[in-house]
């Protein structure tokens, strides 16, 4: 695959983005490695794949975890595209957190909002 010189320079900035969320997320800067370190566990009994660096910081990463509208208590009051990627990670043994989303509502007016 061919990227243009417009598409390269918006790929580096969307990583140097997701570089900054997961250093705020982790509280410490992170850079993402050019040697990526995969290795697998057995997760709800089945073996997976993972990034090492990112293995068991999905909910500091994840959007939903700060959000009004998510309630995993309480499927029929969740967010309908939470309840959607439980149903796809159940069915597929995947981990997904939300890095992007139109319709997130911060719920803590602590949190700062950019
Ligand atoms: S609106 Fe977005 S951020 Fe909020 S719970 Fe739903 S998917 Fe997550």
């Amino acid at each position: 695959m061919f990227l243009t010189e417009k598409e390269k320079a918006e790929f580096a900035a969307y990583l140097r983005r997701i570089q900054e969320d997961i250093s705020l997320a982790f509280k410490k800067p992170y850079h993402i490695p050019t040697e990526k370190c995969y290795s697998q566990y057995l997760h709800h009994g089945r073996k997976v794949w993972v990034r090492e660096e990112l293995k068991g910081h999905h909910r500091e990463i994840c959007m939903c975890m700060e959000c009004s509208k998510f309630h995993p208590e309480s499927r029929e009051n969740n967010c309908l595209v939470a309840n959607a990627l439980y149903v796809l990670d159940m069915k597929f043994d995947l981990v997904t957190p939300v890095w992007e989303c139109p319709d997130f509502d911060l719920k803590d007016p602590q949190i700062k909002e950019g």
